[in-house]
């Protein structure tokens, strides 16, 4: 560019982030596409009904389930940037309950099982979920215990060559549907943190009771379970990882699953922002669209620099998570505020819809209902400070 060259503001700029690249966006295209044609028109219908499981096989089919999965076990090979590009892709479905139900069989119950995972568990179990011919979820919080995983009360005992599990878990979601569960459990009361052990457990096997489908503020497209063990008997080889080693196994997986959160939460406080805009345009109050209030673009513009700010403080730390660090703090801040930002930003845009805002028609309370959940689940804004805190000493 010359001296002379007048320089312009280049609100419109289509560079793509740098951790992105040209593979990921054809990716992004594709889950797109995929999603606006065969999701998105029964997103009514799923909040109904809930979503019918056999969109898991179809997007196994597509490859969306195995994204950052090895192709030896049927995955894409793909970087931990592809499970960023499904989560905030996913939010074209405008249904937030099946795209948690698909980012905790997709980020949060087969993770641990790629990682710690036999090779025997990985062919009976990581397989066939990622072609969507099982089903998983993730069983942590207990009646007595959420935020204090330590203070889970699910014990599995050894017996012989056995293991026999008893305990409740609350609030699973797929709970319902799962074919298998990635169980945590106390192992060892007295140990502590030493005490805890992971589980694939069978959902069919004897003792293993679905209480009830909760009903619950949003999400409603997803099932979530009361589940019982009661005498539940698994074979030694349903250890998965390192027995005795299950709280550090669940705090590795929390890492992930609030990344994808994150990611999951600012691609949806975008879309409800772009739509709100659309209709701030259009809607005329005193003679003008109520776009051209100062009031009302100030909004946008606090929105807009909420999500941009969360948006790059995803982005880099998630280049930090690939590159091999383990960064615990930043994680805990971006999901922290990703999910305060994206439900700030689903508030505003219910007030600047004003009465329609507050009808289901327009599909913003929905948004609002659903993003709800981000600073409760996978550890909640108090726990999210807490861990930021205590990382400087405190
Ligand atoms: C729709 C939905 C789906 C879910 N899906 C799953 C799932 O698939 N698998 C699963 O295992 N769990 C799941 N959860 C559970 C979720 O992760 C927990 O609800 C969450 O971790 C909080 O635990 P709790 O509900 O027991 O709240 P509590 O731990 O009882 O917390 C109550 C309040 O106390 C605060 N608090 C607790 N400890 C502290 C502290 N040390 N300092 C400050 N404040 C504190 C909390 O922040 C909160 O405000 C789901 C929850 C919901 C609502």
């Amino acid at each position: 560019m010359a001296a002379t060259d007048v320089l312009k503001p280049d609100h419109a700029g289509a560079r793509r982030h740098f951790i992105f690249t040209e593979e990921h966006e054809q990716l992004r295209e594709s889950i797109r596409a995929f999603v606006v044609k065969e999701l998105a028109p029964h997103a009514e219908e799923w909040e109904e009904t809930t979503f019918p499981d056999r969109v898991f096989p179809r997007m196994g089919e597509l490859g969306f389930l195995g994204l950052t999965y090895p192709e030896a076990y049927g995955g894409q090979g793909g970087d931990y940037y592809c499970a960023l590009v499904l989560a905030e892709e996913m939010t074209h479905s405008d249904c937030g309950g099946l795209n948690m139900g698909i980012a905790v069989h997709t980020d949060m119950a087969t993770p641990p099982i790629h990682l710690f995972g036999t090779e025997a568990q990985k062919q009976s179990y990581l397989v066939p979920a990622i072609r969507g011919e099982k089903i998983a979820c993730l069983g942590i919080t207990e009646p007595d215990a959420g935020s204090d995983v330590a203070a889970i009360k699910t014990r599995a005992v050894r017996a012989g060559g056995e293991y026999v599990i008893n305990g409740a878990k609350t609030y699973i979601t797929n709970g319902h549907r799962a074919d298998f569960i990635v169980l945590v459990t106390k192992t060892d009361p007295e140990a502590g943190y030493d005490g805890f052990t992971l589980f694939l457990v069978d959902m069919d096997l004897p003792g293993v009771i679905r209480e009830k489908k909760l009903q619950k503020l949003g999400m409603h497209a997803s099932d979530t379970a009361l589940l019982a063990f009661q005498d539940v008997r698994v074979p030694e080889s349903a250890v998965l990882g390192q027995v005795g080693k299950g709280f550090y196994h669940v705090m590795w997986e929390l890492q992930g699953e609030r990344m994808i959160g994150a990611a999951g939460c600012v691609a949806a406080a975008q879309r409800v922002f772009d739509r709100t805009l659309r209709y701030a345009q259009e809607r005329h109050a005193f003679g003008r669209p109520i776009s051209k209030l100062q009031v009302t673009r100030h909004k946008f513009a606090e929105m807009a620099t909420k999500i941009e700010t969360a948006r790059q403080l995803n982005y880099t730390t998630a280049w930090r998570f690939a590159n091999g660090e383990y960064p615990v703090r930043e994680i805990s801040m971006a999901k922290l505020y990703a999910s305060r930002i994206a439900v700030e930003v689903a508030d505003e845009c219910i007030q600047i819809h004003g009465g329609a805002g507050y009808m289901k028609e327009y599909g913003v309370e929905r948004v609002w209902r659903d993003l709800r959940l981000n600073r409760i689940g996978a550890g909640t804004d108090e726990v999210m400070l807490e861990v930021i805190g205590k990382s400087y000493g405190l």
